[in-house]
């Protein structure tokens, strides 16, 4: 079923739903089964499955010169979707990107996931790569997350790239699309990143999925500005808790965001890490309470492997 369609079906209830990371190479589906089997109970309609491009790592050789190669750390989304659908008879969300990837690329990767049965997709333009000052799209790939959103849109409409393919089965996805309540770090101002968001609902997105945030006012008034311009879709809040020290630092760094001063000023009095733990826990409680509260579609969890975290959350608020 499509990602709308279990909102719809919930008529205003909250739904909740889980991200999870394929599992670093050489690793097994047993990781996936591990983080999801306890969060099951919750019945989550969907799961989302991130997608990560190959990056380059420099090896120094004999001769001191330094070799270029490119690694995908965590490959794997297509078959963990099936995967995941087949053992718990949810719907898995597969995170598509425009980077690394050619038009053909995704145009068979749809094609892959149709046959899978895979209803949802989340169109997502992906980051710069390291050692990259800027995203580079692949020649032959879409530069914004729009063009894949288009491309998606196409082929749900029967347009294959092949021109000479009159009569395509036309794919039926539901699209989902990246939201930044913080604002996108590259966009020069909040009203350019939602006129460009716009652009992206306008072109066939079906709903969003915000990035995480630690002060639901930001949320609240980013669904007001999306309201306001005429974004109607439903607009997921994506949670993390913290739970460690050094996330303090680095989450703002990673994902351009801003930590409210009152868990700042908690997270310093935390004295150990099993402190510092329950802060971040509790602070993620009580966002999900209040968002619960005030009625949002659905709340996204990133579990980044940590289902007794998760677990321990959901518990208290449902
Ligand atoms: P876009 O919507 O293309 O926007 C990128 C930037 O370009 C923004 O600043 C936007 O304002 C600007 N822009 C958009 N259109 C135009 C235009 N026509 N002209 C000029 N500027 C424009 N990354 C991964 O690698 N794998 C994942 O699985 C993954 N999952 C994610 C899930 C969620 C819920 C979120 C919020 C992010 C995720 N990301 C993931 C990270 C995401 O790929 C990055 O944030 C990326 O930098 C932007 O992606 P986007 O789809 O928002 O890009």
């Amino acid at each position: 079923m499509k990602v709308t369609q279990y909102f719809e079906k919930a008529k205003g209830k909250t739904l909740i739903s889980f991200e999870i990371l394929p599992p670093l190479k050489g690793g097994s589906m047993k990781a996936i089964f591990d983080t999801l089997d306890p969060l099951m109970e919750f019945k989550p309609p969907f799961i989302d499955v991130t997608y990560h491009r190959e990056e380059f790592v420099y090896n120094k050789r004999e001769s001191g010169y330094y070799e270029k190669t490119a690694i995908r750390k965590r490959p794997g989304t297509v078959g963990i979707c099936a995967s995941i659908m087949h053992r718990y008879g949810v719907d898995a969300v597969p995170h598509l990107l425009c980077g690394g990837f050619t038009k053909e690329d995704t145009e068979n990767a749809l094609i892959d996931l149709s046959f899978l049965n895979v209803q949802n997709v989340l169109c997502l333009r992906g980051d710069a790569r390291k050692f990259e000052g800027k995203f580079i799209p692949e020649t032959g790939g879409h530069k914004y997350a729009i063009d894949l959103v288009k491309q998606v849109a196409d082929i749900n409409s029967g347009k294959y790239l092949d021109g000479t393919i009159s009569h395509g089965e036309p794919t039926d996805f539901c699209i989902g699309v990246a939201g930044y309540p913080e604002k996108h770090f590259e966009s020069p101002n909040i009203n350019m990143d939602l006129d460009f968001t716009k652009q992206k609902i306008d072109a066939g997105g079906d709903y969003i999925v915000t990035q995480m945030f630690f002060d639901n006012q930001k949320y609240f008034e980013y669904v007001d500005a999306c309201r306001a311009m005429g974004i109607d879709v439903p607009i997921v809040p994506g949670l993390k808790p913290i739970t460690k020290k050094y996330q303090l630092n680095s989450l703002p760094r990673l994902f351009f965001i801003n930590l409210p001063d009152e868990l700042v000023k908690a997270f310093t009095k935390a004295k150990t890490s099993e402190a510092i733990k329950e802060v971040g826990i509790e602070w993620c409680i009580h966002q999900s309470k209040e968002l619960k509260k005030k009625g949002v579609p659905c709340l996204h969890y990133y579990t980044m492997g940590d289902s007794e975290t998760i677990r321990r959350i959901v518990e208290a608020v449902y």
